[in-house]
This record gives C-alpha cells, structure tokens and sequence, in this order.
C-alpha cells in the first residue's frame, strides 16, 4: 500500500491551489477527483489583494496577471435605474502591493495552477478517482479510493478535504455546518459579446426590488449575469435563453449602446441556491476541510475561492513546521482558530451586501435607498460595499495579552512592489519562514536582538531602515501610526505581535519567547 504525507481530496481551484503550495515544500502527495478535466465555465471572476500575494509567494503572479482584469468602480442603482452609490474601486490603496479587486476568468486560472503543479515530480495525480471511503486516525488514515477499473486503499498523514460544497469527508468525519440562513435562488448566466462592441468596465448591482440583477464585465467581453429569482416566477422557465435574453434587455445599454437583446452568445445559464455556511471544525485529527467543503457564501463579495485559497496558505505553514521544523502538532489546532473567524466575517459582510442587493418590496427598498443616501455622507457606514477588508484574526496562534495592538492578526502591508532590494519585493525577502521586522532600531540594539535566546526562530530580520522599502512613504506611515518599532510576521503574513521601542530588547525577548512556546 502506498505512503503520502498529503492526500489532496479534490483537484477543484481550491485543490489546485493547495497542490501548488503544498507541492512546493516537496511533500510527497496524492491529488484525486472524479473528474479528469477542468469544469470549462467560470463561477469564481473576483479575487482580492490579499489573494494575489499568495500568488506571488507560489511563484504564479506573472502568469496570472496576464489573465486578471483590475476593477474600476461599481455603481449600485435603485429601482428607477439612478445610481444609489458609487464605489471607485481603482483609487483604493494597495496594502498588499495588488489591486484589492480583479476579476478573472476561472478556467484559465485553473489551468495555470495544474500546469504548474504537474511540474512537481513528487505529486502522484489519480484524477477519475473518488474518495469512496477514509479511516481516520492520529498517526495515519487509511483511504478507499475508486475508479472505473481499480479499487484500491492508500495511507496519507495528513488528509486535504478540498472536496467542495457536498464534501464527502465533511459528511463522513460528521462535522455540523452554522447556517446563515440566507438562502436564494439566482440564475447565474455567462455572456460572450462580440469583440468589436467595446464595453463599458464597470461593474453594476441593479437593486431593483422587481428583479435584483448583478452585471459584471469580467475579462475582455465576458460577462456575468445574475438574476435573483423571485417566488412568482416560473422556475422551469428561468434558465430558458428567451428568458435570459428578456431579463438582459433593459441594462444592456450600460454595457455599450449599440447592444439589443439578441446580442452575444449565452455560454451558460444555471439556477444556483447561494447559501451561508460555515463548519463548525475545518479539523478533524489530522483531517481538514478547505474551501467550499469547508465555507459557502453568497457570492456578492467574490470571497468564497479566495478565502479557500487563504485556507491552503493558513494550513501550510503549520503541517511544513511540523514536518521540518519540529514545530508540536498543537499548532493546528489555530487552524480553525483562525481560519473560522474570518471566513465568518467574510460571510456576514456578504450577506450585507446580498440584502442591500435583493431587497424583496417597494417598501424595503424605500428606506434602504433613503439609508444609502445618507449613509454616502458617512463612509465608513458603506464599508461594507467595498471589497477591500483588513481580514483579521483574533484566536490562534497571535499575541493578545503582552502587548495589545490592533494590528495584531492583520495581514502586514506590503510595501510598493515598484521598490525593490537587491532585486527582491518584500514579501520575497521576509520569506516564507517567520521573520522580525524592526524599524527606526540603532545598530547596537539590532546586534543584542539578535543574541536573544529563541531569535533563531526567525528565518530573517529585517531592519527597515536598512532596506530601500523605507522609500514607501505609507508603509512607514502605518509603522508609524501604529506604533510599531518590531513586528513578528507569521509565514502567512499576517502580524503575530508587535511592540514599541520602549525597553525593546526586553518587549522582543518576551514575544519571542512566547511564540516559541506556542510553537514548541
Ligand atoms: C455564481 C458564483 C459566483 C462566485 N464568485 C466568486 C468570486 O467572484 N470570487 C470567489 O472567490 N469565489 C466566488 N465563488 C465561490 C467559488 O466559486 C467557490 O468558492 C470555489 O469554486 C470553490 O472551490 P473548491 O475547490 O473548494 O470546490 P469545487 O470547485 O466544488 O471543487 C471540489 C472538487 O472536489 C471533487 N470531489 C467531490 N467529491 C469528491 C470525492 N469523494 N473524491 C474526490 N474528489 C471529490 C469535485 O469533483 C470537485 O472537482 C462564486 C460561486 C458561485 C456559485
């Protein structure tokens, strides 16, 4: 019987993500799905900043880039098709080096990813093979794999449940899903235009409480569409291309004028219940739920696939400690620690905006519109319009009793990807190893740091000052304002603590000391 440390359950974007960072660190790993190809039809069009970092850290970013389209602005319109909000996308600022929103077309995506991980010569991929049952245990689960000519049984260490919404292993392991209680029926719809009608680039949520439709220009001239269904309707007819193309018909002028009902090809158009749901474990023993298997949300904040790309890049740190750094097993517990916390929030926020979308009476809308009106006075009331969040963590592996800051948990920015040192960007020079970021630190400080008793648990130290990122006026502005003179940046990049320059050897030795024990 074969041994893998990582049995990949699902070669969906999420596994294939996993596959790429797992595969990386050189783990011995099995990938299996049912279906041997790429699903051709996009369901996923929106990533974030935060996202697109991890990209950069596997190494994809500039194949990738080439297939993303960043976002200018989205307007919401009331039912009398006058613009409620506008939100400029574009001018957002960049904490993460990346636009905070890009849309993308999935299949392509999912192609880069499985080119890419086929390149690494210890990954074993079974696809036309299912999961059909799993042993699980402390030390090693036993899996009963099926395929159209073998049934046979593998051993794997660690087991990835990247098997999406109906996730056999979610069901298997009985683990119980929170449900937001937030269902709809939509028909979600693809539209190819013909490329000699150039688009409009903005991106709509028609809040028309008679039929709430979302419009948005993807990449080149594909379009997605999205039409919540109503009780009234007739469900046998809505995914019906005349349908379709009736519903399309009043918005289409936004798009480019010259559009009438009959143009472009309709490439799909399904019914899809969105839902609110979260898991209440992502682990079991040495067993863990990523992505859809593990989270489901109303697509209005294009979050599902991002936070299950989060989910692989959270897992994969710890398993690569344990593994080859002697880390405890302890740590993956701050798995769902972590991980829960902000997927809720990204669910919640989602909802927001899914109620503002598809309000269901005259009267709903009527004092949402008069909300948004006086709201727009007050920006942070919409900020949950936006895309852009500091997805943050509060449980887990962080510092939150020594020296309490609010960044702690958040994602460090990284600072201009136009600023370089020694040819390398931030995120490449911190590494993918925990590193201790100093700033506005003299020189003989710097030197007793680095002779503290648990500092080689850091792969690098970087003194800001030292570095040409120092040209990034708001990346030193944040260290600033925040009152940061140290930082401990996690391998995911999120902050595990920071302190000030008063008494700093000491503030540095007891953070240092205290994450060593979380990880030992
Ligand atoms: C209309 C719509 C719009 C969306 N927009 C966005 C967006 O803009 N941005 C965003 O981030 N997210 C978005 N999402 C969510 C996103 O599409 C999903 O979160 C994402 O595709 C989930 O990927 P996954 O790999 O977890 O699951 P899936 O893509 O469902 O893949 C699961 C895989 O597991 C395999 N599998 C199942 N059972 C077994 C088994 N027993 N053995 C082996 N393999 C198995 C399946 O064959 C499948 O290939 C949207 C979703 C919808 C429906």
């Amino acid at each position: 019987m074969k041994n893998y440390d990582i049995a990949i359950i699902g070669y969906g974007p999420v596994g294939a993500a996993a596959a790429n960072i797992f595969g990386s660190k050189g783990f011995n790993i099995l990938v299996i799905d049912p279906k041997e190809k790429i699903w051709d039809i996009p369901r996923a069009v929106h990533f974030d900043g935060q996202t697109q970092r991890i990209f950069q850290s596997m190494g994809l970013i500039d194949e990738i880039k080439e297939i993303l389209d960043p976002a200018e602005k989205i307007k919401f319109i009331d039912s009398n098709g006058k613009t409620l909000v506008e939100v400029g996308l574009k001018d957002h600022s960049q904490p993460n080096g990346y636009p905070e929103d890009v849309f993308f077309n999935q299949p392509l995506f999912e192609k880069i990813l499985r080119t890419n991980a086929e390149k690494y010569t210890k990954i074993d991929f079974k696809l036309g093979s299912t999961l059909v049952d799993i042993e699980v245990s402390d030390e090693n689960n036993k899996l009963y794999i099926s395929n159209l000519h073998e049934t046979f049984e593998v051993n794997s260490k660690y087991v990835l449940g990247c098997d999406g919404a109906d996730s056999f292993i979610r069901k298997r392991l009985n683990i119980q899903s929170k449900d937001f209680e937030c269902d709809q029926d939509w028909v979600v719809v693809d539209q190819i235009i013909d490329k000699k009608y150039k688009i409009n680039r903005c991106r709509y949520q028609i809040c028309d409480y008679k039929r709430p439709t979302t419009m948005l220009p993807i990449v080149d001239n594909h379009i997605r569409w999205e039409f919540m269904i109503k009780p009234t309707d007739d469900i046998s007819k809505m995914e019906n291309e005349s349908t379709i193309r009736d519903l399309m018909e009043p918005h289409l002028w936004r798009l480019n004028p010259d559009l009438n009902k009959n143009s472009g090809n309709l490439i799909r158009s399904s019914k899809y219940t969105f839902h609110g749901l979260i898991a209440n474990d992502f682990k079991f023993k040495n067993c863990f739920l990523l992505g859809d298997a593990a989270h489901q949300t109303p697509p209005f904040l294009g979050q599902g696939l991002c936070q299950g790309i989060k989910d692989a890049y959270n897992l994969s740190w710890k398993i690569d400690g344990i593994e080859n750094n002697n880390f405890s097993t302890k740590i993956l517990d701050s798995y769902t620690d972590e991980r829960y916390e902000v997927v809720e929030f990204a669910i919640k926020t989602a909802i927001k905006q899914q109620n503002i979308i598809a309000s269901q009476s005259s009267i709903q809308s009527f004092f949402r519109d008069s909300f948004l009106r006086i709201a727009k006075l007050f920006p942070k009331l919409l900020s949950f319009l936006s895309f852009s969040y500091d997805w943050k963590y509060s449980n887990g592996i962080i510092d939150n009793d020594l020296y309490p800051n609010k960044i702690n948990g958040i994602v460090i920015p990284q600072p201009s990807l136009d600023i370089v040192h020694n040819g390398m960007n931030f995120d490449q020079i911190i590494g993918e190893g925990f590193a201790l970021i100093l700033f506005k630190i003299d020189n003989e400080t710097e030197h007793r740091i680095s002779k503290l008793k648990n500092i080689n648990i850091f792969n690098n130290i970087i003194n800001i000052d030292n570095y040409s990122f120092k040209e990034d006026k708001s990346f030193i502005e944040w260290l600033s304002n925040n009152n940061i003179n140290a930082a401990i940046v996690k391998p995911d990049k999120h902050v595990y603590g920071c302190c000030d320059d008063n008494d700093i050897i000491f503030k540095i030795d007891k953070l240092t000391n205290k994450l060593y024990k979380e990880l030992n």
